[in-house]
C-alpha cells in the first residue's frame, strides 16, 4: 500500500529510480531529487534547497522507501546551485555519504560560495553592468537569502571527468554541458535515460549562464554546442532537475536553441546608441520586482552581449566604472 507521499505525487518511481519533488521559494516552486539503489548502497543525485519542509520530505520519503539516511552512500550534484546542492550538507551529516561535484563547479563553489568573495564579486559586476545603489543595497539580502538555503555546506569531493556510476540497475556516465553553470554535468544511462539537471526542462527554458561566477568567455555558444552534441545521442527519456519527465529531446533542444537565438537577436536589434547591460536588459526583457530574477535576467543579457562581442557585432568600453555596449 502506497503512502501519502506517493498519493500526493511528492514521491514517485520512474523505473528503479525514485523521484522526490522538493519545494523551493522561487518562481519554479519545486525541484527534483533522484534516489536509487546501486552496487555501493543508495545513491542520490541532486538534493533540493535546505528548508524544514524539504527536510521533512526527505525524512518521510526514506521511510516510505524503507531505508534510513545511513543507507545513502554517495550524493552526486549536477551543478552547485542552491536548489541542487542546498540539502547536501544536511544529508551528509545524517548519512556520512560522500558528496561529489564536477571540478569547474567545485572551483566556483570554493571561490565564491563558501568564501567571503561572493557578495563583493556580485556587487562589483552589478555596478559594472549599471546597477544603481538602491539595487546594490538589496543585493546583500538576496545573497544572504540564497546562502541560508545551502547551509550547512557539505564537505565536497571532486568528481573526475567522464565518471561512470551504477544507478538503479543501469550504468550511467557523466557528460559536461557547460552554460547554465561552468561545470554542469548530466548523467546518461545505457538505457538512454538522461538525468539532465537544469539544461532541459519540459515546461520552461531556464536562464543561461552563471555570471558573475562564470569563467566561460562565451557561455551561450558553449551551451548550444553541448546541447547539439546531446541531440546526437540516442536519448529516450529526460529526467529533469525541475518538473516532469519527458521524451522528444530533439524538439526541446530545437526550442531552446531557437529561444536563445531569438533573444540574442533581440539584444542586437535593441542596442541603439550606447547602453549599459542593465538598461538594455530592462528595455528588452522587463524589470521583474524580485531581486534574484533581476540578477538572472542581467546574467543572461550579458551572455548574449558576450556572444555578440565574440562575433564582432558589438564592442564594449568602460566609462566611470560602467561597461557600455554599442553596435559595430
Ligand atoms: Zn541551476
Amino acid at each position: 500500500m502506497r503512502g501519502e507521499l506517493f498519493r500526493k505525487q511528492i514521491l514517485y518511481r520512474q523505473g528503479d529510480i525514485y523521484v522526490l519533488r522538493n519545494t523551493m521559494p522561487f518562481p519554479l516552486r519545486e525541484s527534483n531529487a533522484f534516489m536509487a539503489e546501486s552496487e555501493q548502497g543508495w545513491t542520490v543525485i541532486d538534493t533540493g534547497v535546505n528548508t524544514p519542509e524539504n527536510q521533512q520530505r526527505w525524512t518521510l520519503a526514506l521511510k516510505e522507501i524503507g531505508i534510513s539516511f545511513r543507507h545513502i552512500q554517495r550524493i552526486y550534484i549536477t551543478h552547485y546551485h542552491h536548489d541542487h546542492l542546498g540539502l547536501a550538507g544536511w544529508l551528509q551529516e545524517k548519512s556520512e555519504a560522500q558528496v561529489f561535484l564536477p571540478p569547474p563547479d567545485l572551483l566556483t563553489f570554493n571561490t565564491y560560495i563558501s568564501s567571503d568573495q561572493y557578495y563583493p564579486a556580485v556587487k562589483d559586476l552589478c555596478l559594472q553592468a549599471g546597477w544603481n545603489h538602491q539595487l546594490i543595497e538589496s543585493l546583500a539580502d538576496d545573497v544572504k537569502s540564497i546562502d541560508v538555503l545551502m547551509q550547512p555546506y557539505p564537505y565536497l569531493s571532486s568528481l573526475p571527468e567522464d565518471s561512470q556510476l551504477e544507478f538503479g540497475g543501469c550504468r550511467y556516465r557523466t557528460y559536461l554541458v557547460p552554460g547554465h553553470s561552468d561545470g554542469h554535468i548530466v548523467f546518461i544511462g545505457d538505457n538512454g535515460w538522461l538525468l539532465g539537471g537544469d539544461n532541459l526542462i519540459k515546461h520552461t527554458i531556464l536562464h543561461l549562464t552563471d555570471w558573475p561566477h562564470t569563467r566561460l568567455v562565451n557561455p551561450l555558444e558553449d551551451h548550444l554546442q553541448a546541447l547539439q552534441e546531446l541531440d546526437s545521442l540516442d536519448i529516450k527519456l529526460v529526467l529533469p532537475g525541475h518538473g516532469m519527465c519527458f521524451s522528444h529531446l530533439t524538439e526541446k533542444i530545437e526550442a531552446v536553441i531557437e529561444h536563445h537565438e531569438k533573444r540574442k537577436n533581440q539584444v542586437l536589434q535593441g542596442l541603439k546608441g550606447i547602453s549599459s547591460a542593465w538598461d538594455l536588459a530592462v528595455k528588452l526583457f522587463g524589470d521583474n520586482p524580485y531581486i534574484h530574477i533581476k540578477r538572472l535576467v542581467l546574467a543572461e543579457t550579458l551572455a548574449y552581449l558576450n556572444a555578440l562581442a565574440s562575433q564582432q557585432q558589438i564592442a564594449v568600453e568602460q566609462q566611470a566604472g560602467i561597461n557600455y555596449y554599442k553596435r559595430l
